[in-house]
């Protein structure tokens, strides 16, 4: 099926992609088809032509679609836990995300999660409100794309009963502890002839003797905090900040009611004063408050449930010991969302941080990705490459990735060099956008200098323009419009934006200074600009 049938397939269905039936619930949990660590001797009585390390999204995925286009392959997918995960990361589909999963024939791998559609976004900053819906189908019936949102370890077990049903998919549970293969004298891995395996932490009793498998091609998909990419990529990467998360708890909203609205800004939206309905003054989107230490992100996980994510910038966390955490998140909080404008969500906001036991956080990368010049291996998903997770991106990449990927190899046209080198140029697009919109957006909304809360507001202003203005990058952040010329001339336009603003006089992030100084600020924050997007994009264009 191609992406044009697919389109016009999810046109028709309204209910895509939350409802429905999953074929694979049943196996959901189930652990039978799931051999542990001790029965990997026997399992090694046969060949394995490809090995996956990891089950996350993009190695469940990245097995499932390999088993199915190549039937009479076996592929051993090693994940060291097959317990429902419980992680504060990947909870947002971006609508392109959703595409990817329908091309690799999971498109209704939402289903029986209670996930939920997610429209848009809505943004406010300095008691303002805007409106980003996501991109209209080309079709013109049923308006537009959907991305959606869920408990990240519910989807991550729907993607891994996929792989449970296929009958060459071997699971195991166990760890993969080492990639074999020879070094050069500088310690360099030249190429990878297989892995070494060991039991997964929490079933062996350490003396279980590791063991060797040696399949044609090795997939690096051990993800965030990969123990081998170092091998690929040895570069020291820096946190730009720090995501600190907590679930807000209410009641589910009533059926039928409609979510999305016109591009661009919107007046006022009331927002629930009690705090047992759903607190978010649009459900069913995702939400950005800018007013806060970093930017806020808000989105539903299901009908009854809402992730808080915090952004607090830089490499340092305040410490949670010492009660400092609490207190930054407290104040950002309701900076962000102030009381005299939303006063039941700060409400919700505020009790439940004062009772949440305990604030999970986890810090945010960038990871450009290198080519994978390394033979027998292919590094895939966050092991190769991690963006800010401020636009939700993560996964829509990574799809993408397992998507192109898989279609080269079932072509298998030219050499493996060749393969990886052609996948390397066709993801390229997609991820450069992705990747550097979610560093940029990061710095503007984070917004830790005089420019860079002009830029911020020169943003604000754009996105409400409406038309393309809001709808282009909406296409950027949404992975459906992977332009990068476009994603430039946009950012310098809201660059341009800036210096009008500030100028004119008509800023009100960056006041003051006469007419000289107004200029001259102006063209320093043009050059601030520049900063921001370019050592990104050149990072991502390195060959
Ligand atoms: C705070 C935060 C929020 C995010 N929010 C979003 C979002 O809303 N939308 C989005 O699209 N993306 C988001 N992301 C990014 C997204 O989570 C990642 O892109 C995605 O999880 C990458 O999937 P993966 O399969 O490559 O890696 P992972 O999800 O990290 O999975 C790796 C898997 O490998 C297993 N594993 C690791 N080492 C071994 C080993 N040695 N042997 C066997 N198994 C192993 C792990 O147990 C795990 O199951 C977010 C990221 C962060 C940090």
């Amino acid at each position: 099926m191609t992406c044009g049938e697919n389109s016009a397939q999810l046109d028709e269905n309204l209910d895509w992609p939350t409802h429905g039936h999953y074929e694979h619930a049943h196996l959901y949990s189930s652990r039978e088809e799931v051999h542990t660590f001790a029965s990997l001797p026997q399992l090694l009585t046969r060949r394995f032509d490809y090995v996956v390390i990891g089950a996350g999204p993009i190695g469940a995925a990245l097995a499932y679609k390999l088993a199915l286009d190549h039937p009479l392959r076996t592929i051993m997918l090693v994940e060291k836990n097959w317990n429902e995960p419980d992680r504060i990361v990947g909870e947002l589909m971006q609508p392109s995300g959703c595409q990817a999963l329908e091309e690799l024939g999971l498109g209704n791998v939402f289903s029986g999660i209670d996930a939920v559609p997610a429209h848009g976004y809505f943004i406010s900053y300095r008691g303002k409100q805007l409106y980003v819906p996501y991109m209209n189908r080309p079709s013109g019936k049923d308006g537009r794309y959907k991305g959606v949102s869920f408990h990240h370890g519910r989807l991550v077990m729907n993607l891994r009963a996929a792989c449970k049903a296929m009958k060459n998919i071997v699971c195991l549970e166990a760890g993969v502890t080492e990639l074999l293969g020879e070094h050069d004298k500088a310690g360099e891995l030249l190429y990878v002839k297989g892995v070494k395996v060991g039991p997964a932490k929490s079933s062996g009793n350490g003396n279980d003797p590791e063991h060797d498998v040696f399949p044609q091609l090795t997939f690096v998909c051990d993800g965030i905090t990969s123990q081998f990419r170092k091998e690929l990529n040895p570069t020291k990467i820096d946190l730009i900040s720090h995501f600190c998360g907590f679930v807000l708890e209410h009641e589910p909203i009533s059926s039928g009611e409609h979510f999305s609205g016109p591009a661009g800004a919107i007046q006022s939206v009331a927002t629930p004063e009690s705090s047992s309905t759903n607190p978010l003054p649009m459900p069913h989107n995702g939400h950005v408050f800018l007013d806060g230490v970093g930017p806020l992100l808000l989105y539903q996980m299901s009908e009854r449930e809402t992730r808080v994510l915090t952004d607090i910038p830089g490499g340092e966390l305040p410490s949670e010991a010492s009660g400092q955490l609490r207190r930054v998140l407290g104040e950002s909080l309701s900076k962000a969302v102030p009381k005299h404008v939303y006063p039941g969500l700060n409400r919700l906001l505020m009790d439940t941080l004062a009772q949440s036991k305990r604030i999970r956080c986890i810090g945010c990368k960038f990871i450009p990705a290198t080519s994978n010049r390394i033979d027998g291996a292919v590094w895939i998903g966050d092991s190769l490459n991690v963006r800010h997770p401020l636009t939700g991106g993560g996964m829509t990449v990574g799809l993408w990735d397992v998507v192109i990927l898989t279609k080269l190899l079932k072509e298998n046209k030219g050499s493996m060099k060749q393969i990886k080198a052609q996948w390397y140029w066709e993801r390229r697009p997609r991820a450069l956008v992705v990747n550097t919109l979610s560093v940029a957006l990061h710095a503007l909304f984070a917004a830790e200098t005089k420019e860079l809360g002009l830029l911020r507001e020169a943003c604000f202003v754009y996105l409400a323009r409406g038309s393309h203005y809001t709808m282009h990058p909406s296409g950027f952040l949404s992975g459906l419009l992977p332009n990068p010329l476009l994603l430039i001339y946009h950012f310098f336009s809201v660059a341009l934006l800036a210096v009008e603003l500030r100028i004119s006089g008509k800023s009100t992030a960056y006041q003051g200074g006469n007419l000289l100084l107004r200029v001259l600020s102006a063209f320093y924050t043009l050059f601030i600009a520049a900063g921001v997007i370019l050592p990104f994009l050149w990072k991502e264009l390195q060959p």
